[in-house]
């Protein structure tokens, strides 16, 4: 028989829950005690107090409670459904508007309950647009639940708090009531009444896993108390702290991983790291740059030979914005381990993206007598067998390439450093491969893709952070205008200018052809053939896109390069790291297809040189928030306020779409807003694993165990990291 006395309990031992509802629990996942107890709301409504229509004041937002006089639906000027209900109490009416929304006349009718949620303004009579509503069913009402005489209820409870556990109150009204997301079979008010009984019954069985030190030392609430406060708070201040104690434990656990992983690069696999010192060839680099390296570049070189100079292999993420200048960083650190016997890789995202990289480094390092040579998937048999054996027998200083590297049968002679740029493009395992071609080589990752922080902390977390968040004097800032279509020729006209001038351009659009393509959106290869043959006749202009062959594109960007090519029509094929100097403008179509860093990825492309630097947003937007995300990018250039907002908007799972795998589950927490928390977590996390790194300690036993139930099957991944 099932053990009644634990978390692990079958929902359906719970009064109330037949095999139907419990089929319906299981598809949002509630199998448990323990998976209901941890459901958290998405959301809450302060229902704790019911204000008087006569009481309400326009501007605040407020809870009321009345019965539906009339329903109307309409059509807006625009076209757009709008549905209204007018609900009276005892002291006056309103008005609810809501649009698109035509569904909703199906769900109300004259003489409903309903309790409503939302701002209160004044359109000729008093109104609130788009509130939250609930349809209250009879037996709530009429059973008195309330303590008042139904069906209004207007006191407001002693300072609107209702004490949880005390009388027979209703879970619904007068309190702050939980929102969960749902199955489209269960209503909110069976969930809540599960969860209460849950909670009333089993909360009693839940153990305390974090160690009593740090729940004082970070006063936090014990978990129990956290539990039944997460759905059912007395106040807000309360539900803060039931929050912050639930997600504490979350990215605690998360952080220790992350601190176990981070020791695992460490002391026991010293044997095979290198020590480098810099010497003649490092400062003879330096002496032939053709200009000064920024402070942040000086600082962020100096932090990386550092590194590079203890036995222990470096793991090192090279953050910078676009344009920042990563890259001479990076080839001071391959220089460091030339001078000292070893060989140095150089991993890029795409094709183009590795020559430019080769072409680079080529450039920079061959006159010193380094030998560079490019490894990539498009090459015939007999120059791959050459630079195999190059590679081998350590006539190749340096490799630069693709994945290509990691995944023929390549073998170094002695791997000493590896650079993996833009990282969001690799997942840990393919740098955990990478690892393992090589002695255990030090490791520097770049990425362009400025990293909300709290994020920083989780993917990389197991890393060393170099930021660079200064760009190179001289740079001047990009102008960013969003424009409609209408203004159109007038950007034309401007760009023929800034050609005029010697400059070069991009137009960028969203897709390759249209038949590709869904609705109107403007595509690759039919905006080059309007450019070409009737607005920029007289110019050169040249095409890119990911549908092309490697020889096609490399010949594009080399004349493009060049300056052969005045005006590239692309995709966001050009989005990754390359380097034209003489572009001071970009046209993006249908701006309002891109997610924020990508634009902002894009608009890096251009800039890079002394010119005064355009970004154009064509976009027509058809949603508020795309219009406001489009503001955002033509009011700030700080890519990393930028990737916050970014975050704020769509999520971190979003962007990071590409590296999902690196990216771990975070149930509770909120990678955007919940930083705080995340830093102390990670604080008290790799302060324990510094005292006790095998979690031997009697007090961390159950913090094992939830390390190995949460990461089960993956704990391979974080001890090769
Ligand atoms: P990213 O960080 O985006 O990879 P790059 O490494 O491609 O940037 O550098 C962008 C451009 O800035 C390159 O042309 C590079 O030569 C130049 N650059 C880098 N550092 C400096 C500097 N300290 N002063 C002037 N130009 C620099
Ligand atoms: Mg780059």
């Amino acid at each position: 028989m099932q053990e009644k006395n634990n978390l692990k309990t079958l929902v359906r031992y719970i009064k109330g829950v037949g095999p139907k509802k419990s089929e319906y629990l299981a598809k949002i996942g509630l199998d448990t005690i323990e998976d209901i107890l941890y459901y958290l709301p998405k959301r809450y409504e302060d229902r704790s107090s019911v204000t008087a229509i006569k009481d309400l004041k326009p501007g605040e937002t407020g809870t009321i409670q009345g019965e539906i006089a009339s329903l109307s639906s309409r059509a807006a000027r625009s076209g757009a459904p709008i549905f209204q209900a007018v609900v009276a109490d005892p002291t006056g009416y309103i008005r609810a508007v809501w649009f698109n929304q035509p569904y909703l006349r199906d769900m109300f009718k004259t003489g409903d309950k309903v309790i409503l949620y939302g701002k209160v303004e004044i359109y000729d009579k008093l109104q609130m647009v788009q509130p939250e509503y609930e349809i209250i069913e009879d037996d709530e009402i009429s059973s008195g639940k309330m303590g008042q005489s139904p069906p209004f209820c207007f006191a407001k409870r002693s300072a609107g708090i209702v004490p949880i556990f005390s009388r027979n109150n209703s879970l619904n009204i007068g309190r702050i009531v939980p929102v969960y997301a749902l199955a489209a079979e269960l209503t909110q008010r069976f969930l809540r009444s599960l969860t209460f009984k849950a909670i009333a019954e089993y909360v009693k069985f839940a153990v305390e896993r974090l160690p009593t030190y740090i729940i004082a030392r970070q006063k936090l609430v014990d978990i129990k108390f956290a539990l039944r406060n997460i759905h059912f708070p007395l106040n807000f201040e309360i539900l803060e702290k039931a929050y912050k104690r639930i997600v504490f434990e979350e990215f605690f656990i998360l952080q220790l991983a992350l601190a176990i992983r981070k020791k695992g690069h460490g002391p026991e696999k010293a044997a095979f790291g290198h020590s480098m010192t810099a010497g003649e060839l490092s400062a003879s680099f330096k002496k032939a740059l053709p200009f000064e390296l920024t402070e942040a570049q000086k600082k962020a070189a100096a932090e990386i030979e550092r590194d590079m100079s203890k036995p222990k292999p470096m793991n090192r993420l090279l953050e910078g914005d676009v344009g920042s200048g990563k890259t001479v960083v990076a080839a001071h650190a391959l220089v460091l381990a030339v001078q000292n016997g070893f060989q140095g890789v150089v991993m890029a995202p795409t094709e183009v993206l590795a020559r430019q990289h080769f072409i680079y480094l080529s450039e920079l390092l061959m006159p010193l007598g380094i030998n560079v040579v490019l490894l990539i998937g498009g090459m015939d048999a007999k120059t791959r067998e050459r630079v195999y054996s190059e590679i081998k027998d350590g006539r190749a200083d340096i490799v630069v390439g693709t994945h290509a590297i990691i995944q023929a049968a390549v073998e170094f002679k002695n791997l000493g450093l590896a650079v993996i740029d833009e990282q969001h493009k690799f997942g840990v395992a393919q740098r955990a491969v990478l690892r393992r071609k090589g002695l255990n080589p030090h490791v520097l990752i770049m990425t362009a893709t400025p990293i909300p922080r709290t994020l920083a902390l989780t993917v990389y977390g197991d890393l060393d952070i170099s930021t660079i968040k200064e760009l190179p004097k001289g740079r001047k800032p990009i102008i960013t205008y969003w424009v409609e279509e209408d203004k159109r020729l007038e950007m034309y006209g401007f760009i023929r200018e800034e050609l005029e001038r010697g400059r070069q351009a991009y137009v960028v659009c969203s897709l390759i052809s249209r038949e590709s393509g869904v609705g109107n959106r403007e595509s690759a290869i039919e905006t080059f053939e309007k450019l070409k043959n009737e607005v920029f006749t007289g110019y050169e202009v040249g095409l890119l896109h990911g549908k092309m062959s490697t020889k096609e594109k490399d010949k594009v960007m080399k004349d493009f390069k060049k300056g052969k090519i005045d005006l590239l029509v692309s995709t966001v094929v050009i989005e990754v790291g390359i380097d034209i100097p003489n572009a001071s403008v970009m046209l993006i179509e249908n701006a309002d297809r891109f997610g924020l860093s990508q634009l902002h990825q894009l608009r890096g492309r251009i800039g890079r040189g002394g010119y005064e630097s355009y970004c154009i947003l064509l976009a027509d937007p058809r949603t508020d928030a795309a219009a406001e995300r489009l503001k955002a990018i033509e009011e700030t250039l700080d890519g990393f306020e930028i990737a916050e907002t970014d975050m704020d908007l769509r999520g971190p799972g979003e962007i990071f779409g590409t590296m999902q795998h690196g990216l771990p589950e975070i149930k509770f927490g909120n990678l955007a807003k919940d930083f705080g928390i995340m830093e102390t977590a990670r604080k008290e996390a790799f302060a324990l694993i510094e005292k006790d790194p095998d979690l031997l300690e009697e007090r961390h036993q159950l913090l094992k165990k939830s390390l190995y139930e949460r990461f089960r099957g993956r704990l391979e991944l974080i001890r090769v990291g």
